[in-house]
């Protein structure tokens, strides 16, 4: 796995230890870990050690984490191409597919796994999705074209709903044959540690159905999956559900697999659980942590525990190569302000109020910064004229922050270096990274570039979650593809997770099988292994490249095949 060191370059605007007035950012051995929860102070360098143990407990850190040193390359990200290479690493061959993948999609977004099936050239049937936002619902429409699409998950379990592919009228579909793989993101709000509610202890994320009147869509998820008995499904959250729920109730990933009533492992399926998976990890500026639910039915021959090998081996592999720095998505630079977003047509005495408002901000984030200690020692604001905000059409508070953060980063400009700040929260929380990652985004985000002094268009933070330039989203608004860019899920990852699924679907990939888990570690191809089988992995392949298990915790390969007989019911991995 990841080398613990702490990475440079990527923190929160957070206290400092006295003793150090340093900048975090600006010193080269900055830990983020100890850097992630708003409000906690942050460490020195000489405290680098007590950093990484005070990580260890801090419950509540930032989704975005630790990702160890990253190496970067400049050149351009292709995602077909780069999926390619590692599922050749793998000895997962995706075959020039006959049959599509039939898919079923909730809480879909623009669906970036069906994005990355795409890239790979793994072709889809999208026979029904569920969307609530009408700007990603459209863009899914334009792209996916699916079979139907309704505007709530809760019409799923029914099979039927108002349908927006077909204007509106009341669809109904079969949930027979059964879906290939489900797929759904399901709303994290409740467990993300974005949320400032979940850092306060009377907050319980995990709200049965019937208590409370915010609906939780896992218990949807959950509920579709018992109705429609996909083969496979692959889920999506944040890291935050591996947080605690509060004294003595465990997190809401624990309830989530385990609940007597709600839990997903009292299904008819092995369930299996893979946390802390980066987009870093994945050749990609993205700082965001996710956690990815690997589910299989009890019928298939496969069982989770396999999955869930299958995708952490590719996920080693891919974490090997180097990150694409956000430079590299910059080519053919989207010009258009991605700040004004739909600001317009002010009045002039609109214009005046937000001048009074400016300086009034400019005066917070000033106090701010110093309170926090990030502001560095010999800081001074230039005159007026001279500072980057000028110029830049954003609402009063967002300049006065683009201001003090060109003040606070002002010295990590240099050669490799991108300072990016998400300008849209308050100095308190406002993450930033120099090192050409972007911090994790919101579906509000505002990432500003210090050294372009403009924003980073939505498109451009698009490419930097693997989506295509073929995903259409010029006809939203600005802050309608901010939305669906900070919302989504990036697109190598999801398509890895849906690979380790594939690749027992005949048609779509080819199973050139467990080779990855029958590799040559343990003294040699395992003896259960099939003739054919066997007779591929010896002839081809680099097969050292996954033959050691991507977590030392892990049995040996030999021993786990053993394990993977249908009906296996797995538990909760080391996510
Ligand atoms: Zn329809």
């Amino acid at each position: 796995m990841y080398a613990r060191t702490p990475p440079a370059a990527c923190s929160r605007s957070t206290k400092q230890r006295s003793g150090s007035k340093r900048f975090p950012a600006m010193s080269s051995s900055s830990s983020h870990a100890g850097a992630a929860s708003p409000g906690k102070r942050q460490p020195g360098d000489e405290d680098k050690k007590h950093a990484r143990k005070k990580a260890k407990k801090e419950v509540n850190a930032d989704e975005s984490g630790d990702d160890g040193d990253l190496r970067f390359t400049m050149e351009p990200f292709d995602c077909g191409k780069s999926l390619a290479a590692i599922l050749r690493t793998a000895g997962l061959d995706v075959a020039r597919g006959v049959a599509p993948l039939a898919v079923e999609s909730h809480c879909a977004g623009v669906d970036a796994p069906v994005l990355g099936l795409t890239a790979m050239g793994v072709p889809t049937r999208v026979v029904v999705v569920s969307e609530i936002d009408p700007a990603p619902a459209l863009a899914h429409l334009l792209h996916h074209q699916p079979e139907h699409m309704v505007p709530n998950i809760a019409y799923g379990k029914r099979c039927q709903g108002p349908c927006l592919k077909h204007g509106g009228k009341w669809c109904s579909w079969q949930s027979t044959p059964r879906r290939d793989v489900m797929l759904a993101s399901f709303v994290c709000t409740r467990y993300s540690t974005q949320n400032p509610a979940r850092h306060s202890k009377a907050y319980d994320p995990i709200q049965e159905p019937g208590q409370s009147n915010a609906a939780d869509t896992f218990f949807e998820v959950r509920h579709i999956i018992k109705e429609t008995q996909p083969r496979f499904f692959v889920l999506e959250n944040v890291d935050g559900i591996t947080r605690t729920r509060g004294k003595g109730k465990g997190t809401p990933l624990d309830f989530m697999l385990h609940d007597e009533t709600f839990g997903l492992l009292a299904l008819d399926y092995t369930v299996e659980v893979v946390s802390d998976c980066r987009g870093t990890r994945t050749h990609l500026p993205q700082r965001r942590a996710r956690t990815i639910f690997l589910g299989a039915h009890h019928s298939e021959k496969t069982s989770a525990v396999t999955l869930k090998k299958t995708f952490k081996a590719l996920l080693k592999i891919s974490g090997k190569g180097p990150v694409h720095h956000i430079d590299s998505f910059l080519r053919n630079a989207v010009s258009a302000d991605a700040g004004a977003s739909d600001i317009g047509g002010k009045s002039d005495v609109e214009h005046v109020q937000d001048e009074i408002d400016y300086h009034q901000a400019l005066k917070k984030a000033l106090q701010d910064a110093h309170n926090h200690e990030v502001w560095p020692d010999g800081g001074k604001l230039p005159a007026l004229s001279a500072r980057p905000s000028q110029g830049v059409s954003a609402p009063p508070g967002v300049r006065a922050r683009i201001d003090v953060m060109s003040v606070v980063l002002g010295k990590s400009l240099g050669e490799g270096k991108h300072p990016l700040a998400d300008v849209s929260q308050s100095m308190d929380r406002l993450p930033w990274c120099t090192d050409g990652t972007v911090p994790t985004l919101t579906t509000n985000s505002m990432i500003f570039s210090l050294k372009l002094g403009k924003f980073i268009h939505p498109k451009v933070l698009a490419r930097s979650m693997g989506l295509p330039d073929s995903l259409n989203m010029s006809f939203l608004t600005v802050s309608q593809q901010r939305k669906i860019v900070g919302n989504g899920y990036i697109a190598p990852l999801a398509a890895m997770a849906v690979a380790a699924v594939c690749k027992d679907l005949p048609p779509a990939v080819a199973a050139a099988a467990d080779r990855a888990s029958a590799s040559t570690s343990a003294g040699g191809i395992s003896q259960r292994q099939p003739p054919a089988e066997a007779a591929a992995a010896s002839s081809s392949r680099p097969a050292a490249s996954i033959s050691q298990p991507a977590s030392s915790h892990q049995r040996p390969a030999a021993a786990s095949r053993s394990s993977q007989l249908p009906g296996d019911r797995a538990h909760r991995g080391d996510g």
